[in-house]
């Protein structure tokens, strides 16, 4: 079934480290090798042998509209053939700012950038900048991107890889880092009480997304907002993966403003983006306005943002996002209902078009919990929904995306495989 797919992973492993370009994507998580992908449309994606699988990774969460929507090829061709990169500004740099802010109106000023990691990056350099503090706090499992300081207990694939903590950081970088676990107040207290003057910014995931699907608990957010207010410190909410997968985001959604966000994928519409602002008067100590440098050559780059405006322009279109949500919803329960018949000792958590599923009885609510969950029956159980042709992510700590492309058909599918699976892997 998948014989070419072996075979090219024999060759990218002679050039590319590990054969790939971003850790997971090895399957080292799941055992066996890696598919190569070799298109995409709606929700289905074909591999390099001709497997046709329903998508439930959607390019780890940005591809909302699924594969090769046709108002984003559209748009993303005609920025290609209008010149695909000018290192100066455009006017749908201005767009995709106005888009972003009718979304998060939190964000009065902001900085594009061309990934994730660089604008959580940003968003800490500028609360350094604008506190003339040097800690940050941030949560175990957490993940927000590839920064030394920001890879401690970080989720994704430093969890996968059993690495929570990665080599070539030196320890003297990370000592700014407090790491504490998710949703725990009270440690949170005890940090603020020991080095509350010193902290410049406390940056999370909201709705937590990289060490599976974990949700802030009743009071969460709250105590974390009064706290950073109380101590002067910045509250910066990395809402790359969850943007635009929860109405309003997770701050509209559970009523919380931070002074600076981080959003990418969604904005990008697949192609390389990342976005961080928030309040003025913090975004005016980044250059050219404040001393806090920060650039980038392809930065708000029109493809980008033409796939992302088109992207944007068309979840805000009535009902999209209702349907979208519907759907998710529809699986889930099927879910949860096959998992009842057959007994299985798994759990569910989702908001808005994200799901997860854990190989766990009770839904974890913290980084030490998600990795007690069976991760060799998750192995069994996506090799299991891979041979029926569905497409989850290969690892036990990742979130799985739903696309408006996602039909009911491609539910009722995957809810028999899924019954399916949990029988092979059980
Ligand atoms: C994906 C992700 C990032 C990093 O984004 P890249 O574009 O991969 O650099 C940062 N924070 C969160 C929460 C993410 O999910």
């Amino acid at each position: 079934m998948f014989s070419h797919s072996k075979e090219l992973f024999e060759q990218a492993q002679a050039l590319l480290v590990g054969g790939v370009n971003s850790p997971v994507r090895a399957f080292r998580g799941v055992g066996g090798t890696p598919v190569f992908m070799a298109k995409g449309r709606g929700s289905k994606i074909e591999d390099e042998d001709g497997n046709v699988f329903i998508d439930y990774v959607l390019s780890w969460g940005p591809l909302i509209l699924g594969h090769a929507h046709p108002a984003v090829v559209d748009a993303a061709v005609g920025a290609v053939k209008d010149g695909s990169s000018f290192g100066a500004p455009t006017v749908k740099e201005i767009e995709m700012a106005r888009r972003v802010q009718s979304f998060y109106p939190s964000l009065e000023k902001m900085r594009l950038t061309s990934s994730g990691t660089e604008a959580c990056m940003g968003a800490v350099r500028a609360a350094r900048g604008y506190t003339g503090r040097d800690k940050i706090i941030k949560f175990e499992g957490c993940y927000h991107g590839g920064a030394d300081y920001l890879l401690v207990k970080a989720g994704s694939g430093a969890t996968t890889l059993g690495q929570p903590d990665s080599a070539g950081v030196p320890a003297s970088f990370a000592e700014h880092t407090i790491v504490i676990p998710y949703n725990d107040i009270h440690a949170l207290e005890h940090a603020f009480a020991e080095q509350g003057p010193r902290i410049a910014a406390l940056i999370l995931e909201p709705v937590a997304g990289n060490m599976g699907l974990i949700l802030p608990e009743p009071g969460f957010l709250d105590a974390v907002r009064n706290l950073t207010t109380h101590y002067n410190a910045l509250l910066i909410f990395d809402e790359v993966l969850v943007g635009f997968r929860i109405r309003g985001g997770a701050q509209g959604h559970f009523d919380i403003k931070p002074d600076l966000t981080c959003l990418g994928k969604v904005i990008g519409g697949g192609f390389p983006v990342g976005c961080y602002g928030g309040r003025a008067e913090v975004m005016a100590k980044v250059a050219p306005e404040g001393p806090v440098y920060q650039a980038g050559t392809l930065s708000g780059n029109p493809v980008a943002m033409a796939a992302g405006l088109a992207t944007l322009e068309e979840l805000q279109k009535p009902g999209v996002v209702d349907d979208l949500e519907a759907r998710t919803a529809a699986l889930v329960s099927g879910l949860k209902e096959a998992a009842k018949k057959e007994e299985a000792p798994v759990s569910f958590s989702s908001i808005g078009s994200m799901f997860c599923i854990f190989f766990r009885d009770r839904q974890p609510v913290n980084y030490t919990e998600a990795m007690q969950g069976d991760a060799q029956r998750y192995g069994r159980f996506f090799h299991a929904m891979l041979k029926r042709g569905i497409y989850l992510a290969p690892s036990a700590y990742e979130t799985a995306f739903l696309s408006t492309a996602h039909s009911y058909e491609d539910i009722d599918k995957t809810v028999a495989a899924f019954r399916e699976a949990l029988k092979e892997s059980g």
